[in-house]
């Protein structure tokens, strides 16, 4: 009957609820355990110059090299971390890691670092980053951190002061995903941002859909304007390239160039491409 429908669905509802919950829960148990097991990694997507087609460097992303679920996406993993405030040393614990990678890569490649709007609520994040890069000897000036817009939500002021004290150490920011949620041109006074990623909701579609053609078109003439350099992400094919490459694009990534890689899998491209200097072996005393 009616009644007895209802209660299952109330019932079905019910169990699906706690189903997500047991979810969230095994997820979270799983990261406490594989924070300090080290089974959270950067990985490596290449960053390409729009009008040499040179390699400028990378932008790591966090993957999850899970025991049990194999790779698991930051989409899944950054959400809990912001929540349960782990995010903080999850993050710096990556970033110390691609610290160490990217020293010794060739001198000319950057990394890109996303920052959560979360971790900006923490006064102290600009001088954790700073400790890192001394503590790896990764020069700031290859540095780059990506903020969204959400970021700037919270708590201007200290989000300000921040980015400031990240600029004084040679570190550059850019405004990443720009175009997407609560966009506003307002924000690209906030912050002196030294480059503007476009999202790849607009890049995708550029060939079919002549609004994303226009809104890249217009987003790259104001950062010229206003002298930030564009990155277009999510750049898929041959195609698609040119396009932003007419456009005016300055950097672009994207799968066409190749899928995020781990350390090892990056060492090996940059080694085919003499990017990787050989360390120098000190010499010893007597073999001198
Ligand atoms: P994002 O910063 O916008 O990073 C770009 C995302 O687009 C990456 O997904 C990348 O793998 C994906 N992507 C790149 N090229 C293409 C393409 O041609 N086609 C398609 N379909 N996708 C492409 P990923 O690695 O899953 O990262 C998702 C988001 O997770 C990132 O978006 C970033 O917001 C966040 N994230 C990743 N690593 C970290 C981290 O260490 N800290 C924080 N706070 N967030 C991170
Ligand atoms: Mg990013
Ligand atoms: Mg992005
Ligand atoms: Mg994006």
């Amino acid at each position: 009957g009616a009644k007895k429908q209802g209660r299952n669905r109330f019932c079905w509802f019910d169990s699906s609820m706690e189903q997500e919950l047991q979810t969230r829960n095994t997820i979270e148990s799983g990261m406490r355990k594989g924070i300090p097991a080290g089974e959270f990694v950067p990985y490596y997507e290449q960053q390409i110059d729009l009008a040499t087609g040179k390699l400028t460097g990378f932008e790591m992303l966090a993957r999850w090299e899970s025991p049990t679920q194999g790779l698991v996406s930051p989409e899944v993993f950054i959400p809990i971390a912001e929540e349960t405030g782990m995010i903080g040393d999850l993050s710096l614990s990556i970033m110390r890691q691609a610290f160490e990678d990217g020293k010794s890569w060739d001198p000319s490649l950057s990394i890109s670092i996303n920052i959560s709007p979360v971790q900006l609520l923490d006064p102290w994040l600009a001088q954790k980053i700073v400790k890192l890069l001394v503590e790896t000897g990764f020069p700031p000036t290859r540095l780059e951190i990506e903020i969204t817009e959400s970021s700037l939500f919270e708590n201007l002021s200290l989000a300000q002061s921040i980015v400031g004290s990240l600029k004084n150490q040679g570190i550059r920011i850019s405004l990443d995903d720009f175009g997407t949620g609560y966009s506003s041109l307002a924000h690209l006074r906030a912050l002196p941002f030294d480059r503007i990623k476009i999202d790849r909701s607009f890049v995708t579609s550029i060939l079919e859909n002549s609004e994303s053609a226009a809104i890249v078109k217009a987003i790259t003439g104001l950062g010229e304007s206003l002298g930030m350099p564009i990155t277009a992400e999510g750049i898929e094919d041959k195609a698609i390239e040119n396009e932003l490459r007419n456009i005016g694009c300055a950097k672009g990534q994207g799968w066409y160039y190749g899928r995020p890689l781990s350390m090892q899998q990056t060492r090996k491209l940059l080694a085919e491409r003499n990017l990787l200097p050989e360390p120098v072996t000190p010499v010893s005393e007597d073999s001198a």
